[in-house]
C-alpha cells in the first residue's frame, strides 16, 4: 500500500481522536450568582461541604457487619440532618423512612429521607434519587455527595422556573454502599410507591469527568427521545448499556427496575483512584462535573414535569453521542438493517477490489485476521494488565484497586478491555463506570 493510502486510512481515526479530546471536558461551572432558574455548581457545592463537613466517612454500616464507631454514627446522623434541613429550607416537609434490609455485604437499619413537591395534578410522579451514606473509607464528596447536592440544587432551580404539571418525589436514601439497602426498604413498602413512576438516579465512580447516562430501564424509546431533546451535552451509548446488562454491577436503579419502574442512571467516572477512598473530598471534586450532572438533572426534570404525561415503556432505542454535541438515536431494530447494509457494502467493495486485481483473497483474509486478532490481543492485554496491577498494588487506600467488594476488574481490567474492543476513549469513560458502578 502506498504511503498516501496509509495516511488517508489513518486520517479519520486521528480526526475522531482529536474531536473526542476536544469535547472530553465537562462544562464550565456556574458560580453562586448565576440566575435563579439555572443550576449552579457553586451553589450546589455548599451542600457537598455540608454533607462532608468533618471530612470523615459517614457509613450506614460496615461491610463485615461489625459495629460502627461513635464518630461514624455521629457523622452519618449529621449528613442525614443536613439533608433534612436543606429540604425544609426549600419549603418541603421531608420524612424519614426507617427500615432494615440485607444486601450483598450485610444487613443494617437504614433511614431514607423522602420528600415531595405536590404541584399540578395528582398522579404518576417523577422521582429524583441519590444516596447520602458514604463507604467507611472516605467522606464521599463525589459518591454520592455530588448526587445529593445535584438533587437539592435542582429542586431549588425548579421552584424558580415554570410550574410543573405533576408531583416530584425526592428520595435521598441510606445504605446504598452496603448493598442498596435504602432502595430495598423504599421499594418494599413505601406509602408513595404506587405514585413513583419514573426515576432519575445520580451516582459517581471517581471525582471528575463528564457525566454519562449509562443505564436505562427496558423499553427506553420514549425516555431516549426526551433525553436527546432536552440534554445539551449528552454522553451516552447503548453499546455500553448492552454490555452493562450482562455484568453483575448494581446501583439503586437496579432495585428500582426490579420493581418494574422506569429510570435513567447518571454518573461521572474520571479520577477513579479517588473512588471509595479518603481522597473522595470536596477539594478533589470537579466543579464542572457537578455542573454537568446538575444541568442534566434540571433539564430532564423540567422536561418530564412539564410534559402532558410521563413516557410509557416502548421499544428500545439504539443511541450514541457525537462528541457530546448531539445524541444520535433510532429504533433498535434499525440497527440490524444498518449492520446488514454495512456488510453488503463491504462485500461489494471487496468484490470490486478483487475484480480489478487490486488485492487478493489472501491479503483480504490477512486484513480480517489482523482486525480480529487485535481485539483478542487487546482483551488479553487488558485482563493481564489488570491482574498485574492488582497484584502489584493490592490496596490503594482501600480504593482504586481492590477495595472491599471490588475485585479489581472494575478499576483496571474492564476499562482497558473496553478500550481495546471499542477503540474510543470517549466510550472507555462510559464503559469504565457502566461496568463497575455499585
Ligand atoms: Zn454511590
Amino acid at each position: 500500500m502506498k504511503t498516501g493510502h496509509v495516511a488517508l486510512c489513518l486520517l479519520p481515526f486521528v480526526l475522531v481522536a482529536l474531536l473526542v479530546a476536544a469535547f472530553a471536558a465537562p462544562p464550565e461551572p456556574l458560580g453562586e450568582n448565576a440566575p435563579n432558574d439555572v443550576f449552579s455548581a457553586g451553589r450546589a457545592m455548599a451542600h457537598v461541604r455540608g454533607l462532608t463537613s468533618t471530612g470523615k466517612p459517614h457509613p450506614a454500616a460496615h461491610y463485615d457487619g461489625s459495629a460502627r464507631t461513635p464518630e461514624e454514627i455521629a457523622d452519618h446522623d449529621r449528613a442525614r440532618d443536613w439533608v433534612m434541613s436543606s429540604l425544609r429550607n426549600l419549603g418541603l416537609e421531608p420524612v424519614i423512612q426507617k427500615g432494615n434490609a440485607c444486601g450483598r455485604f450485610t444487613c443494617a437499619d437504614v433511614e431514607n429521607v423522602v420528600a415531595r413537591w405536590d404541584v399540578g395534578s395528582p398522579g404518576p410522579a417523577l422521582v429524583l434519587m441519590a444516596h447520602y451514606d458514604s463507604t467507611p473509607f472516605g467522606p464521599g464528596a463525589a459518591d454520592d455527595g455530588a448526587g445529593v447536592a445535584t438533587l437539592l440544587e435542582t429542586v431549588r432551580a425548579l421552584k424558580a422556573g415554570p410550574p410543573p404539571k405533576r408531583p416530584l418525589i425526592i428520595v435521598i436514601d441510606d445504605g446504598e454502599e452496603m448493598g442498596l439497602l435504602g432502595a430495598r426498604v423504599l421499594m418494599k413498602d413505601h406509602p408513595w410507591l404506587n405514585e413513583m413512576e419514573l426515576f432519575l438516579n445520580f451516582e459517581a465512580r471517581g471525582t471528575s469527568g463528564q457525566v454519562a447516562m449509562f443505564e436505562t430501564s427496558s423499553g427506553n424509546g420514549a425516555l431516549i427521545d426526551t433525553f436527546a431533546s432536552s440534554v445539551k451535552r449528552p454522553v451516552a451509548s447503548s453499546v455500553i448499556y448492552t454490555l452493562y446488562k450482562r455484568l453483575p454491577n448494581d446501583t439503586d436503579l437496579s432495585i428500582v427496575k426490579q420493581a418494574g419502574k422506569q429510570g435513567l442512571n447518571f454518573a461521572f467516572a474520571d479520577h477513579v483512584y479517588n473512588y471509595h477512598t479518603a481522597k473522595d473530598t470536596e477539594t478533589e471534586l470537579n466543579l464542572g462535573s457537578l455542573q454537568h450532572m446538575g444541568d442534566q438533572s434540571l433539564a430532564l426534570s423540567r422536561a418530564f414535569l412539564t410534559a402532558e404525561s410521563l413516557p410509557k415503556p416502548t421499544s428500545d432505542s439504539a443511541y450514541f453521542d457525537l462528541f457530546s454535541l448531539v445524541l444520535v438515536h433510532y429504533p433498535e431494530n434499525v440497527s440490524g438493517a444498518l449492520a446488514l447494509l454495512g456488510a453488503i457494502l463491504a462485500l461489494v467493495g471487496m468484490g470490486s477490489a478483487l475484480r480489478k486485481k487490486r488485492t487478493s483473497i489472501g491479503r483480504l483474509a490477512l486484513a480480517m485476521a489482523v482486525v480480529l486478532g487485535s481485539l483478542v490481543v487487546g482483551a488479553i492485554t487488558g485482563v493481564g494488565l489488570g491482574a498485574l496491577l492488582k497484584g502489584a498494588v493490592p490496596k490503594l487506600g482501600n480504593g482504586a484497586v481492590g477495595n472491599a467488594g471490588d475485585d479489581g476488574r472494575s478499576s483496571c481490567v474492564y476499562p482497558v478491555a473496553c478500550h481495546c474492543v471499542h477503540g474510543s476513549c470517549g466510550i472507555t469513560r462510559i464503559c469504565s463506570l457502566a461496568l463497575s458502578a455499585r
